[in-house]
């Protein structure tokens, strides 16, 4: 028997503006927490590129360029349903890149172990001091493991905190993307925090934030996680109503 579908129209406002009306179908199927990704990525693109509308009214305009992966070496958090669904697309896949992408995270790893923030990145959530923990890794200058020739080789597919990330400043001051040269375009409503905050609802337990480093290997340990699932429409109406609050 076919699944019954449901239709409804989304609405977001955000400081930025409104975005256009989206009509979304949800099949009454079970949903697991990497369902929660793909939508939630184009709610990501349309507050971004409000956001970037309003910079632009303002005089002020994105200077990130193709083939800079500067910011590429920044910690990157990432929620469990994203961390879930990268490591199925990217890294579980058959194939040269999938090999190449899961050397890189070993290679990565390694570094990390070796100068002791491993340790420190495993207990990392919503409440840490994360700016210091952004600093000591940005010293280490490990390149993101999907990082190709200075660009992203999983673009379709990158968490919403690299979408999320845009500069309006000078590109030259990128090589210090801390400091306070570095102006980023304001995001009001944030896909990373409304997955975040999504999946700990529905494991009952605080928000948790992944480094992106860490996805293969927190994905192996959790992977029971990756085998749960919820009602399609009550999961459904719960991201939507985390989205609306970003
Ligand atoms: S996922 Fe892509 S955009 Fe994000 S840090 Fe890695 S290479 Fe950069």
């Amino acid at each position: 028997m076919e699944p019954e579908i449901r239709t409804i129209t989304v609405r977001i406002e955000t400081p930025d503006g409104t975005l256009p009306p989206a009509r979304v179908a949800i099949p009454d199927v079970p949903l697991g927490l990497a369902d929660a990704a793909p939508p939630l990525y184009e709610l990501c693109n349309g507050v971004v590129a409000l956001a970037a509308q309003k910079a632009s009214r303002a005089g002020e305009r994105t200077s990130c360029a193709s083939g800079c992966g500067m910011c590429c070496r920044q910690l990157v958090p990432v929620s469990i349903p994203e961390a879930f669904f990268i490591w199925r697309e990217a890294l579980l896949a058959e194939g040269e890149s999938a090999a190449a992408f899961n050397r890189q995270f070993a290679s990565a790893q390694d570094s990390l172990v070796n100068n002791g923030l491993w340790k420190v990145l495993e207990s990392i959530g919503e409440e840490t001091n994360q700016a210091q923990i952004a600093a000591r890794y940005w010293d280490q200058a490990i390149l993101c493991p999907f990082l190709v020739n200075e660009s992203c080789a999983i673009h379709a597919i990158r968490p919403c905190a690299c979408r999320e990330y845009n500069v309006l400043s000078d590109p030259a001051s990128c090589s210090r993307p801390l400091s306070a040269n570095v102006k980023r375009l304001v995001i009001h409503r944030r896909m990373t925090t409304a997955l975040a905050r999504t999946a700990a609802c529905l494991l009952s337990q605080p928000p948790t934030l992944i480094p992106l480093v860490m996805i293969p290997s927190w994905c192996e340990s959790h992977r029971s996680l990756d085998d749960l699932h919820w009602d399609g429409m009550e999961f459904f109406d719960l991201m939507l109503s985390f989205a609306l609050k970003g």
